[in-house]
């Protein structure tokens, strides 16, 4: 394969910008069934006009997810992405789809629509080219990764399992890093009930869930250990009802981030071991460490060293880094499949008014995609 493929999605630069509009412009928020379900026919399209074969899995709730094949063989690769965005309906009134200064803004271009058609693009290349392929490739878009794929974890982790390798073309780090890593985490919910009484005339009947919970904060808060990459942050703490009333109610929302499994052991064990320190005082826990952390295995790192080499080819370096934010690159990796994340466009901006994708560096994203896609 001697094309340097950078120039050639160069070249194709106008109609993947063009695409990528067309993409933006149907907005779809993860709650939005019918806009995201719109979308994915559109995308569903595009691959079946290249000749994929399209299995539409369908959601109560959810946009439908898209599991689309390509290629023959018993192995698999799994390519991962979503179109589903945390952007309301609107948004794109507010932030239209603008190019300035070489960078394409509007909701959901960095996170992750330019993924999907990076992938679409390669495989349109691979495909009027006449590439072959060493094994089959099994793309799957879902359609709630913001909220934490609730309809699709399943699925995902079914598919990795049965994946050699996986893919995933969420945004590339700030310097264009690939993600070898990420932080695995997820959220505790946990509150205190007391007893009510007058805070005047009854203080002492009264048991103070507000000082029963702050005794916990500042427990769970201690429970952050940099070093092994692990936070709590407690978030959100309301309480009580009016201030001459001893609170009977206090909760609060906490966020846990560990890079290991060992430690998202450590803190679900800490977690529930928290026991009341005021007498007639009690606790409740919710939640835990939904996404498990996506660690760098041997797998990973050989993955990682064949991306560079194609990038080489492409005549540029490739860099890894690990990441705090999770993707359903976390599920993968936990299905036992190597994983490499942050394939996609390098950019900023996710979940914010400033989300855009750098238009130089698309190309030779999707050189390395291409190579990746033919070569493993
Ligand atoms: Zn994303």
């Amino acid at each position: 394969m001697m094309t340097n493929w950078t120039s050639y999605f160069r070249e194709q630069l106008p109609e993947i910008v063009a695409e990528l509009r067309t993409y933006v412009e149907m907005e779809s928020p993860t709650h939005n069934k019918q806009a995201v379900d719109r979308l994915g026919l559109l995308i569903a399209e595009r691959f079946r006009e290249l000749g994929c074969r399209i299995e539409r899995l369908p959601q109560e709730t959810y946009g439908d997810q898209l599991r689309i094949e390509y290629g023959e063989g018993d192995e698999q690769i799994l390519v991962l992405g979503h179109f589903d965005t945390v952007k309301e309906i609107g948004t794109l009134a507010k932030e239209p789809w603008r190019e300035e200064d070489g960078r394409l803004y509007g909701p959901g271009t960095y996170d992750m629509k330019a993924g999907i058609v990076f992938a679409y693009f390669a495989l349109r290349a691979i495909i009027s080219h006449k590439l072959p392929l060493r094994k089959k490739l099994v793309f799957f878009w879902n359609t709630d990764e913001e909220i934490g794929s609730v309809s699709s974890e399943q699925l995902i982790r079914q598919e990795a399992a049965r994946s050699k390798y996986t893919l995933v073309l969420e945004p590339a780090a700030g310097d264009g890093s690939l993600k070898t890593s990420r932080k695995g985490g997820g959220e505790f919910f946990l509150t205190a009930t007391g007893r009510a009484a007058h805070a005047g005339n009854d203080h002492a009947l009264g048991v103070n869930a507000i000082e029963e919970l702050a005794h916990h904060v500042l427990a769970i808060q201690s429970f952050t250990d940099y070093a092994k990459g692990t936070t709590l942050s407690v978030g959100t703490i309301k309480g009580g009802s009016v201030s001459n009333v001893v609170p009977d109610w206090a909760t609060a929302d906490i966020d846990v981030r560990v890079q290991s499994h060992d430690e998202a052991e450590r803190i679900t064990r800490l977690m529930n071991e928290l026991s009341p320190v005021l007498a007639g005082a009690e606790l409740k826990l919710a939640g835990g460490i939904a996404k498990p952390p996506m660690e760098r295995t041997d797998g990973t790192a050989k993955l990682f060293s064949l991306a560079q080499e194609q990038a080489r080819l492409e005549g540029f370096e490739l860099t890894e880094c690990g990441v705090g934010g999770t993707s359903d690159g976390n599920f993968a990796a936990d299905a036992g499949c190597p994983t490499l994340d942050g394939l996609g466009p390098v950019g900023d901006g996710a979940h914010a008014s400033h989300e855009h994708v750098v238009v130089d560096a698309i190309p030779g994203r999707m050189a390395v995609l291409l190579r990746l896609l033919t070569t493993l």
